[in-house]
C-alpha cells in the first residue's frame, strides 16, 4: 500500500534519512522505532508531504505522493498526529474535528454567501462525523469543552479523532503515548485495536517496547537515518543490532 524507496533527506551537512526503504502493507500496523534523533519523525513528515526527500520517491497504491502539496497528500487519504499536540486550543473538541472533517468538501462562494440547503446539509454532515468519532475515541461527553482544557491524555485521543475526519487509508501517529499515564496509555491501546478492526493501516512511532511490541504487526528501526532493522516484533528484540543500538552493547559482549 504504502511504499518508501530509497528516500534521502538531507539539511545541510546532516543525513536525517539515508536510503530508507520501507514498504508497508493495507490493514497492517507498522511500528517505527529508533533512539531519540533516528530520523522518524522526519520519515514521517516525508511520507506526510511536509518534506519533499532530497532523493528518492514515497508511492501510495503505487502512485507517487512525495513532491505533492501537504493537503494533496492529505487528498490521497493519508492523515497524522504530531509528536507535540497541535490542536486549535482555543475551540471546543467538536470544533476541532468538525474543522478536519469539512477539509475536503468543496463549497463554492456562492453557496457560502446564500447559505444554500446544500451547504447546510454539508454542515449538519460535518457535525454528526465529529461527534461520532468523538464518541469512537470516548470523548463524546467532551465535545464542548475548549481543546486547551482537556487533560494531557484527552487531547492526544483528539487529535487522533481529528486525524480521522479526514477519512484516512492510512493514519500515521507520532509518539501517541509519550507524556500520558498508565491508563491513558492503556485506553490509547485499545483505541489503536479498534481502529485496527476497522481496517486501516496505521505507523506508529514510539519509544515504548511494550506499547509497541504489543500493538505492531511489523517494526522498523532506525538509526542516525539508516533503517537497521525491520521484522516481526519478536524478531526486532532479539536483533543483535538492535539490542546494540539501543543498549549500546552487543548481547553477550
Ligand atoms: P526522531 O523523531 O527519531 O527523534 P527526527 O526525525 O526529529 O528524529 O530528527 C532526525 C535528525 O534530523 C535530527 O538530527 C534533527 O535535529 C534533524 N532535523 C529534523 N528536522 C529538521 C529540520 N527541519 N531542519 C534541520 N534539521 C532537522
Ligand atoms: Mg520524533
Amino acid at each position: 500500500m504504502l511504499e518508501v524507496k530509497n528516500v534521502t533527506m538531507q539539511f545541510g551537512g546532516l543525513f536525517a534519512l539515508n536510503d530508507v526503504d520501507m514498504s508497508v502493507k493495507q490493514g497492517e500496523i507498522r511500528g517505527l522505532i529508533g533512539p531519540n534523533g533516528s530520523g522518524k519523525t522526519t520519515l514521517l513528515n516525508v511520507i506526510t508531504g511536509f518534506f519533499t526527500p532530497t532523493s528518492g520517491a514515497v508511492l501510495l497504491e503505487g502512485d507517487k505522493i512525495s513532491g505533492k502539496p501537504i493537503n494533496a497528500v492529505s487528498q490521497c487519504g493519508l492523515a497524522r498526529t504530531f509528536q507535540n499536540i497541535a490542536l486549535f486550543s482555543e475551540m471546543t473538541a467538536l470544533e476541532n474535528v468538525v474543522t478536519a472533517a469539512c477539509v475536503h468538501q468543496t463549497i463554492n462562494l456562492l453557496s457560502a454567501v446564500f447559505k444554500t440547503s446544500k451547504l447546510k446539509s454539508q454542515e449538519k454532515e460535518c457535525y454528526e462525523k465529529a461527534y461520532r468519532l468523538l464518541e469512537f475515541v470516548g470523548l463524546k461527553d467532551k465535545a464542548d469543552i475548549k481543546a486547551t482544557n482537556l487533560p494531557y491524555g484527552q487531547q492526544r485521543l483528539l487529535e487522533i479523532a481529528r486525524a480521522m475526519a479526514t477519512d484516512p487509508k492510512i493514519l500515521l501517529l507520532d509518539e501517541p503515548v509519550a507524556g500520558m499515564n498508565e491508563q491513558e496509555s492503556a485506553e490509547t491501546v485499545k483505541l489503536v485495536n479498534k481502529l485496527r478492526e476497522t481496517g486501516l493501516t496505521i505507523i506508529l512511532i514510539e519509544h515504548h517496547m511494550k506499547f509497541v511490541m504489543e500493538l505492531c504487526d511489523s517494526i522498523t528501526v532506525l538509526n542516525s537515518g539508516r533503517k537497521i532493522a525491520e521484522g516481526a516484533p519478536a524478531e526486532i528484540q532479539n536483533n543483535e543490532d538492535v539490542i546494540e543500538c539501543y543498549l549500546g552493547k552487543k548481547k553477550g559482549g
